[in-house]
């Protein structure tokens, strides 16, 4: 069991993060959020998937007046992610967001962050310090290696706020660069108590992405670093959800969904398993209990790991004997494997 940094712990609407609490999955909206009803729409969908905080940018005015309306219809703490623009952020206070997020690369003016904090105090709104190498100004420290840049820029940040009497703080230092952001995140975990929201910024499409994503965010919770974990994906957000748990569940951090276990095919598979494979990982999408689920595609491994899952399949010639709890329940031919598998995994 790794053990994990202690960070003071911060309430965003109904959930905890950081003081122990479970590692907090959290997302972003992807659609223009003066569009209400697709926002909402999309709220919901991601908390289906198991989305557990969600932040939308308020780029504008209009997108600001929009917080109560969507606010009114989801069940989920609503974050607004600021920058540039100060009034955007007592905009969004004003309108009942549950959390901040501010860029301090392009938001620094003291008497205007002054304001923001007073009135986040006020209606105990926390605020995340969110850090991006992408939007760090080139004049600041360029002297220093980028993670000590970031770090540098951020804790002038926390120690600011920290003088107005403000606490509710979490800190995020994210670049694209992996390895960057792991020192960073060791850098200020060091410096600052406060919990730590952890991502690979622009990580890219899922395939390469959620691998990035998975090293970085991983090499930190490996090491007991983080509260809170977003993966940045360019697909729907319920994507960055779905690495967000495999990242958790690999690490043995949160339980949630089904596991597929599934063995790469070779030239000793008698049936296509690569398909049988993508087809039960499809049907899994909508399983929230936490099983494991083999397909196997021949007698060398097949049966072991079958036999581990809660339901499993080890191929044979143009059949599959079924696995449920490590006793084998009877054997069906290649047609019958799918729909004998869902119906084992529904009566689990
Ligand atoms: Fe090949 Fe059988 Fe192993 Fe699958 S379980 S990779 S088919 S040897």
């Amino acid at each position: 069991m790794m053990s994990r940094r202690t960070s003071i712990p911060l309430r965003i609407g109904k959930v905890t993060v950081g003081g122990g609490a479970p590692i907090a999955v959290q997302s972003m909206t992807k659609t223009d959020t003066r569009n209400t009803k697709t926002t909402i729409n999309q709220i919901k969908e991601l908390e289906e998937c198991g989305c557990e905080i969600v932040r939308m940018a308020v780029p504008d005015k209009e997108a600001a007046e929009a917080i109560p309306t969507i606010k009114r219809q989801i069940s989920l703490p609503l974050i607004a992610d600021i920058h540039f623009d100060y009034r955007l952020a007592l905009a969004a206070l004003q309108a009942g967001i549950d959390g901040l997020r501010l860029n301090p690369g392009n938001m620094g003016d003291r008497k205007q962050i002054a304001q923001v904090v007073k009135a986040a105090k006020e209606r105990e709104a926390p605020i995340r310090i969110g850090m991006n190498a992408g939007s760090l100004p080139a004049t600041f420290k360029p002297q220093f290696p980028m993670a000590e840049r970031m770090v540098d820029m951020a804790m002038e940040q926390v120690k600011f706020m920290e003088s107005l009497d403000f606490n509710l703080i979490k800190v995020s230092v994210k670049a694209f660069d992996v390895l960057t952001t792991v020192q960073a995140y060791k850098m200020i975990a060091d410096k600052t108590p406060y919990p730590l929201h952890l991502g690979i910024t622009e990580a890219g499409l899922p395939r390469a992405g959620a691998i990035r994503s998975a090293i970085g965010i991983g090499i930190l919770l490996y090491q007991g670093i983080g509260d809170t974990i977003r993966v940045s994906l360019s697909a729907h957000p319920c994507e960055e959800v779905f690495a967000a748990y495999e990242i958790l569940k690999t690490l043995g951090l949160r339980q949630r969904g089904a596991t597929l276990v599934s063995c790469p095919s070779c030239g000793r598979a008698e049936i296509d398993v690569v398909r049988l494979a993508q087809e039960v990982d499809k049907y899994l999408e909508k399983v929230a209990k936490p099983i494991k689920v083999a397909v196997m595609g021949c007698v060398v491994n097949g049966p072991g790991e079958a036999k581990d899952a809660d339901v499993g399949i080890a191929c044979g010639k143009g059949k599959g004997a079924i696995f449920k709890k490590g006793k084998v329940i009877g054997t069906v031919t290649e047609e019958k494997l799918l729909e004998t598998l869902i119906t084992e995994i529904n009566s689990l």
